[in-house]
């Protein structure tokens, strides 16, 4: 069996980034960003003022009361149309053109108005104040968005800011996903006695769409031969196929030979871990093939420790995840054996950091402990038993 890491390793050196595609900025959100987001402009473009109120010369304004005439109303988007002169001001808005001669914006609140006067009666004022320089918060030719990174609602309106109407994003890898066993039947449907639902075919296809892929939920195949290998024809031209089930040593388990059938060459299978030791990995034609256990919380672990990062790949991100974090525990856990185990915890916010309490069941068929897991607690192999208090890593799940 391999290592959790050997195992990573494995499936991370066999992929590698897509091709790229451009999108209007209204699909880019989520999306993995190929080149990176460079300013088209200045912004803002000329000086402007931070708030409403008056532009003035700051030395007009050092001893206070000072009364200046106004000449002028600045609105945003207009320009002035005229220099601030000695004893002179501008009305001024937030993120209007900031005259010449001007140096500094006094508040509104700091003011009073009588006419074409305005007094100001209050303030601190240095050259410089509430004005926002040109290029303030970036200039022409900067880098925005560094590619690699998956988009943020803050990236879109930055690279709008930019002045961006499309972008250049890693085109989604596309997921194939089988589901496998005479007992499964699809959500919703009258069940026969024996019957369970198959909830992982859906299951995996929102996680593969979380971790920006385009999954696609091929069908449920009988135990059969002939009904597997009809569905894995119908993954041609995926870049990843995910199959679920099938994968032990039963003589059901007919998954890694019906995929050998077709040509797969097997790269490896099981992992020294809990749950998910019947993780297969090959490679068939283009596509590459990961064969994930039926048990739903080891089909949805594996997921995440290892469907997440090659998604990740494709994409071009410089996260490929799993995200590991350190948490205390919140209880004591005995030592473990020589497989790495990922225990489904409850996790809070301590005052000194994340606390995780894994359940007291860890059996891989449970979703409910796994939907309420705010983490998974690694124990690697041959660990020695540890008390509450104590640190452990944790991958944070969601
Ligand atoms: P298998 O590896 O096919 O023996 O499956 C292991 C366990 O997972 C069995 O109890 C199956 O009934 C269950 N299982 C397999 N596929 C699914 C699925 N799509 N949804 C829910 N449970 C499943
Ligand atoms: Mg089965």
């Amino acid at each position: 069996m391999l290592s959790v890491q050997e195992a990573t390793a494995r499936i991370l050196a066999a992929f590698s980034p897509l091709g790229s595609e451009v999108v209007a900025l209204d699909r880019a959100l989520d999306r993995a960003l190929a080149k990176p987001v460079v300013a088209r402009l200045d912004h803002p473009p000329q000086a402007v003022s931070a708030m409403d109120g008056y532009a003035v010369r700051a030395a007009d304004v050092a001893a206070l009361p000072a009364r200046l005439k106004v000449t002028q109303s600045i609105a945003a988007g207009a320009l002035p149309t005229r220099a601030v002169g000695r004893g002179e001001s501008a009305r001024i808005g937030t993120g209007s053109a900031v005259p010449e001669g001007a140096d500094c914006i006094v508040i509104q609140e700091n003011t009073t108005r009588d006419g074409d006067v305005v007094s100001v009666v209050d303030g601190a004022h240095v050259t410089g104040k509430h004005i926002r320089p040109a290029g303030n918060d970036f200039q022409r030719g900067q880098v925005g968005v560094e590619a690699g990174r998956r988009l943020a609602p803050s990236d879109i309106g930055l690279a709008a800011a930019m002045n961006w109407p499309w972008l250049e994003v890693v085109r989604k890898p596309r997921v194939a996903i089988i589901s496998t066993g005479n007992e499964l039947a699809h959500p919703g449907e009258d069940l026969a006695p024996g019957q369970i639902v198959a909830s992982n075919g859906i299951a995996l296809a929102a996680f593969v769409t979380t971790c920006g892929g385009d999954a696609m939920h091929l069908g449920i195949a009988r135990d059969e031969p002939k009904a597997l290998a009809a569905l894995i024809d119908a993954a041609a031209g995926a870049d990843l196929l995910l199959t679920s089930g099938g994968a032990s040593v039963g003589e059901h388990d007919l998954v890694q030979g019906v995929l050998k059938s077709k040509g797969m060459e097997l790269d490896f299978w099981k992992i020294a871990m809990r749950p998910g030791k019947p993780l297969m990995f090959g490679t068939l034609g283009p596509t590459r093939v990961i064969g994930l256990p039926g048990n739903p919380v080891s089909a949805l672990v594996t997921a995440a420790l290892f469907v997440g990062p090659a998604i990740a790949r494709m994409l071009g991100l410089r996260e490929v995840g799993p995200r590991v974090v350190r948490a205390r525990l919140g209880c004591d856990l005995p030592a473990n054996d020589q497989r790495q185990d990922y225990l489904r915890a409850a996790v809070v916010a301590g005052a000194d950091g994340l606390v995780a309490t894994p359940f007291g069941k860890q059996d891989s068929a449970m979703l409910t402990a796994l939907s309420r897991s705010g983490g998974l607690v690694i124990r690697p192999p041959h660990s020695p038993a540890v008390k509450a208090g104590e640190n452990v890593e944790m991958v944070l799940l969601g």
